[in-house]
């Protein structure tokens, strides 16, 4: 069993079966899960990505500057973050929204202390705003969080059960990857697990990473656990 973890969802993994925004019906779900490691023993940190409304390497142009397109990116992490804070509160998964960057009004400042204090006190903690930083991901966020942290593992969540060779939604003769190093996963071009700053994150600090689907039944619970489902990074 991993102590902390860092789970980290992406933004289209919150808008589940809508185009955009946020699925609160399966954020619920999504709660009962997060229960499940609680109730397991396990502290979490939960990481949210923000590309269910916007993506700055895609907004930027036309005027739009990539930091000021990163800029939106990271208010679409904050808004996650704080809708999945009040739906897990709802479903009495009790969580506290820290952000990075400082939006008083909306979130409390994320810092260090506030953090380790409010997971040592058993609360979910979601962070938002990503680094605070343009030009890197969440899946960057998530790595240095989960070291800042003391996270013992970084479980990201994906839509598919792990790392294959190949695309699995384009080769049918693609195959999962049960583990792999830290070096195949940084250097291999073909393999898209994270980012490259995030894996050379992982590598330095050899802080293991778990690919794995969250959207089946007891799964995170199940990784948390240490069991072997996914692909297990480092
Ligand atoms: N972003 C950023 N710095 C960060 C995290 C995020 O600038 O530390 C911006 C960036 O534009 C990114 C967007 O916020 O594209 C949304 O985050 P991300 O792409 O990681 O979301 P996901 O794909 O996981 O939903």
């Amino acid at each position: 069993m991993y102590k902390r973890v860092l789970l980290k969802f992406s933004g289209e993994q919150l808008s589940g079966k809508f185009d955009g925004g946020i699925d609160a019906e399966l954020i619920t779900w999504l709660a009962g899960e997060v229960k499940k490691v609680i109730d397991g023993g396990s502290q979490i940190v939960i990481m949210v990505g923000g590309g269910n409304f916007a993506r700055g390497a895609q907004l930027a142009g036309h005027g739009i500057g990539r930091v000021t397109a990163d800029n939106i990116g990271m208010l679409g992490t904050i808004m996650n973050a704080v809708a999945l804070a009040d739906v897990f509160n709802a479903a009495g998964v009790s969580s506290r929204a820290l952000s990075i960057v400082s939006v008083d009004q909306i979130a409390d400042q994320f810092t260090h202390r506030r953090a380790m204090s409010d997971l040592e006190k058993g609360h979910v903690v979601v962070a938002a705003g990503g680094t605070g930083r343009p030009y890197v991901t969440t899946d960057t966020a998530a790595l240095s969080f989960a070291l800042e942290l003391e996270c013992d593992v970084v479980l990201k969540a994906t839509k598919v059960d792990g790392v294959y060779d190949k695309d699995p939604a384009k080769f049918p003769d693609a195959v999962k990857i049960d583990a792999m190093s830290f070096e195949q996963a940084v250097s291999d071009g073909a393999i898209k697990v994270m980012d490259k700053a995030a894996l050379g994150l992982a590598l330095e600090y050899q802080l293991p990473v778990v690919v794995f689907d969250a959207m089946q039944e007891n799964n995170i619970a199940r990784v948390a656990a240490g069991e072997p489902i996914g692909t297990k990074i480092g």
